[in-house]
């Protein structure tokens, strides 16, 4: 099953009107693969500032987060249409910075992913295990019982990619092995399979995020289940374009 190669940047709190300009415009103006889909994904105050930079239309825009409910009393929070009117078309969703520091649950965010996908948004749902439940044997644990909170609410799964961030990978320079990567994700994808089905199972693409970068982007993409990344610190660097040209 062919899976477009889906490459995210995710700035997180980074970023300024000039220094996001300078990022977009080095995008439009780099000779980008056809066949690899790219989302950015500035914080959420310049979702519009992007947008509105943007000339390469194949380039889309993430949200950071989305809040479950459309509108409304609910100081502080953003909602799907509104990040689909602000022209975004994707929120990224379970990143383990929220569900770590913000305390965010399982079942919140499956709730935020159905009624991001109710309203029209594609999402990067992120899954992956910290180091103690690494080394506690428990990575494919935890990944499946975040899996299962989404799986309870979505049965249709067309509109999301996973991130399989682990958590001990994320910011610190040590990347998961390319071949530690590609195990967890296999087994992702056959837990997805047993849940969801073969077909819809062969059908999602599953990134690997983890201190991804311009020289180890390549390693990854040659393995056969994992079909992009979602990238973080060096998504603000010119090793971005790189890390998306990484399998030509
Ligand atoms: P990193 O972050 O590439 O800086 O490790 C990845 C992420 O948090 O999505």
């Amino acid at each position: 099953m062919a899976r477009t190669f889906f490459v995210g940047g995710n700035f997180k709190m980074n970023g300024s009107k000039d220094s996001i300009k300078k990022i977009v415009e080095d995008l439009n103006a780099a000779d980008l693969p056809s066949d690899v889909e790219v989302v950015i994904s500035p914080p959420a105050l310049y979702i519009l500032w992007a947008k509105e930079l943007l000339t390469n239309p194949t380039i889309k825009v993430a949200a950071q987060n989305s809040f479950p409910k459309s509108s409304g009393a609910y100081t502080g929070e953003i909602s799907a249409p509104e990040i689909k009117d602000a022209g975004a078309e994707w929120v990224i969703l379970g990143h383990s910075e929220r569900r770590t520091i913000i305390k965010e649950t399982d079942e919140f965010i499956a709730e935020k992913t159905a009624h991001a996908l109710e309203n029209g948004l594609g999402v990067i749902l992120c899954i992956g295990e910290l180091l103690e439940e690494r080394d506690g044997g428990q990575t494919l644990v935890v990944c499946n019982r975040q899996l299962d909170a989404v799986i309870d609410k979505v049965k249709d799964w067309s509109n999301i990619v996973i991130a399989y961030e682990p958590v001990w990978a994320i910011g610190t320079g040590l990347a998961a092995t390319p071949e530690d990567a590609q195990a967890t994700h296999l087994e992702i994808r056959k837990y997805l399979a047993e849940k969801l089905g073969e077909e819809q199972a062969s059908k999602i693409r599953i990134l690997y995020g983890g201190s991804v970068n311009g020289k180890n982007a390549k390693s990854f993409s040659a393995c056969p289940d994992i079909d992009g990344y979602l990238v973080g610190g060096a998504s603000l660097k010119p090793e971005f374009i790189d890390i998306i040209k990484s399998r030509e």
